[in-house]
């Protein structure tokens, strides 16, 4: 009886100050690395954040669904991982000094067709692009899909929303700090190639996901 009333108490605390710090939004269910057989990351190849988490940023792999029908969604993240660390940074002088490679999964997370969430790149270190944005800070998220061409479907969004909302509340970000790809793409170098992602039925979600999210982060 003591606890109940202890847990009411407290609960009643949490509600008092529900607008003022973040919510405490769980974690959506997640394939780890080890679960779709991850290769190691090349450390020596990635950046660490150097500050505090700026941003979510979403992506789409541009690649069209019916294009990999055939593949578990475990091949497909073992098939961009390994694209991913052949490809040569082209935008970082520090990293073009030595010539690497990217280090690992270009993204933090990975939502398959079915909505299916894996942890992709350790989001203690920064992203990998083909184009060129400052990548400091931000939370990379990739839709499986080329949302020029594919319709965003249902189980997709409802798994974008929930990590969304969680990365949000874990990291103190806010709804207006939720960006398209093409929204930070910047031409700023000889080797620049612009981009559609996170493709048009994608980006136009943006606005009710940044809505929804801040309904998140307020109503815990
Ligand atoms: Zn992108």
């Amino acid at each position: 009886m003591k606890h109940r009333m202890l847990a009411g108490f407290f609960s009643l605390i949490c509600g008092a100050l529900a607008g003022v710090a973040h919510a405490d939004i769980k974690e959506p269910p997640m394939m780890t690395r080890e679960a779709w057989g991850a290769k190691p990351a090349n450390i020596a190849n990635m950046l660490k954040h150097d500050g505090p988490y700026k941003g979510i940023v979403v992506h789409n792999t541009a690649t069209p669904q019916a294009a990999w029908k055939h593949k578990t969604t475990k091949q497909k993240l073992q098939d961009i991982q390994f694209g991913h660390q052949k490809n040569p940074h082209l935008f970082r002088k520090d990293m073009i000094k030595v010539q690497g490679k990217w280090g690992d999964f270009a993204y933090h997370y990975y939502i398959d067709i079915d909505g299916q969430i894996a942890a992709a790149r350790d989001p203690q270190y920064q992203g990998d692009s083909g184009t060129y944005y400052d990548m400091s800070g931000q939370l990379l998220v990739v839709l499986e899909g080329n949302f020029d061409k594919d319709p965003t479907n249902a189980k997709q969004l409802a798994s974008l929303d929930a990590i969304v909302a969680w990365l949000a509340s874990k990291h103190g970000l806010s709804a207006d700090q939720i960006t398209g790809h093409r929204q930070n793409f910047r031409v700023g170098t000889t080797k620049t190639v612009s981009t559609q992602c996170p493709g048009a039925n994608l980006e136009k979600y943006l606005p009710e996901l940044r809505r929804k999210t801040a309904a998140a982060l307020q109503s815990k």
